[in-house]
């Protein structure tokens, strides 16, 4: 007799997006020739730029010829393109090895797959309010209990409220597997270098292991500003980094991302090198790799070239997101983020609920956006703004919000 995955049960029966959506569905039902501008949603809006049209071509060029054809490859990834990241990283400070690096179809799937790795009784900590899905991974791995007001048991919550500019402090109790969104989504907010490496000393100390999320790191403007954990000295000792080109070239629906499982990842029971030998049987066994044609498309991106269409096209959103800012500011809203990634976090007015903004800047406005208590019971309050989209609806849509005088409404 056959049973389900009973931790699946467990999931927070609330569909965020499945709710925005039809509650934009019934305005327009009622007022059926208004436009909404919808700046809920974090996906790109931009077409992929020349260097990765080139490489994709390229790609199928190759599988369609009979000398250049090859079947399944390397499941960590083409070895020209895992060089390439070390050589990317490497201008940003950074020495790693080809073999530490895995290409994946996408950020998410590793964030999901990491977690596998390690002890099923591991304690995880997360920002809140944060992207949903580590949490919502690991209730199907049955590391959490209960889900209940808001939370769920045995995950331990890290606040990231206005009074800490939305930076996590420590975990005061024992944690195993701490994620940290960096630049932050939805918050926008970011974590200086210093700030970093106080979680990196923690995990060392505390043996825990820091899943580093860093997809939103091309947005990151300030020098100053880390791009990657490794750039903490010890951090190869702590810390896996997953990033992806979703963001940052227009890779939403193509699919890649890459994942760093240093050798030097120190856990309890395992010898040096386990973690990373660990995460290769593991993806030679689950995985099959990225298509040969999407990998020739990524290359084309770690030129000179695609590297400055990448800048490209983060600037693009970044000015989205400054022309958003300034008239919400304007407007008297208190704003936070968009200035290394491409979210707004913006506080409601006169102590509204995330639900009850987003309702007046539906039907005021015209614009969607994103309650923020659906990223955690910190995030109420508070709304998301996502700077993706074309730059004439972005226009178009901060004269809505100048026209709508919505402070006046309330
Ligand atoms: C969009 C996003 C990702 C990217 O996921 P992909 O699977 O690479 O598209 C990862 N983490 C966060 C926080 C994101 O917002």
């Amino acid at each position: 007799m056959v049973r389900i995955n009973q931790h699946f049960l467990k999931l927070h029966n609330y569909f965020l997006f499945t709710e925005i959506a039809q509650r934009a569905e019934r305005f327009l039902q009622k007022h059926p020739d208004v436009t909404l501008f919808k700046l809920g949603i974090g996906d790109t809006t931009e077409p992929l730029p020349q260097s990765v049209i080139t490489g994709l071509k390229r790609g199928v060029e190759k599988l369609s010829n009979k000398k250049t054809y090859v079947g399944y490859g390397d499941e960590r990834g083409e070895i020209a393109l895992r060089k390439g990241f070390v050589s990317w990283y490497q201008e940003h400070g950074v020495s790693l090895d080809a073999d530490e690096i895995f290409i994946s179809d996408g950020a998410k799937t590793d964030l999901a797959n990491i977690p596998s790795l390690f002890h099923q009784r591991c304690i995880i900590a997360v920002q809140d309010p944060v992207y949903p899905m580590y949490v919502d991974s690991n209730v199907i791995y049955g590391r959490t209990g209960k889900y209940k007001n808001g939370r769920y048991k045995k995950v331990v919550y890290m606040p990231c409220v206005k009074e800490n500019n939305f930076v996590p402090s420590l975990p005061k109790t024992r944690v195993d597997l701490i994620y940290l969104c960096m630049p932050n989504n939805p918050t926008g907010s970011i974590m200086t270098k210093k700030q970093l490496a106080e979680f990196v000393a923690y995990a060392k100390q505390h043996k825990a292991i820091i899943i580093f999320d860093t997809a939103y790191a091309a947005f990151v403007q300030d020098p100053k500003l880390p791009r990657s954990i490794y750039e903490i000295p010890g951090a190869k000792q702590c810390a896996i980094e997953i990033n992806s080109f979703s963001k940052s070239a227009g890779f939403t629906g193509v699919r890649m991302g890459w994942t760093v499982v240093p050798k030097d990842l120190r856990v309890e029971d395992a010898i040096p090198g386990e973690v990373n030998a660990l995460w290769k049987r593991r993806q030679a066994t689950m995985f099959n790799g990225v298509s040969h044609i999407t990998q020739e498309g990524a290359l084309g991106l770690l030129t000179k070239q695609g590297q400055k269409e990448c800048h490209d096209i983060t600037q693009y959103y970044l000015e989205n997101a400054r022309l958003i800012r300034a008239t919400l500011t304007q407007l008297g809203f208190e704003v936070f983020g968009g200035e290394n990634a491409p979210y707004l976090w913006v506080e409601t007015p006169k102590g509204l609920s995330s639900w009850e903004f987003f309702d007046l800047l539906l039907e005021k406005a015209h614009i969607v956006v994103t309650p923020g208590v659906g990223f955690g019971p910190h995030g109420e309050g508070y709304v998301r703004f996502s700077s993706f989209g074309h730059r004439e609806t972005i226009q178009e849509a901060v004269k809505s919000l100048q026209k709508a005088s919505l402070l006046q409404k309330i």
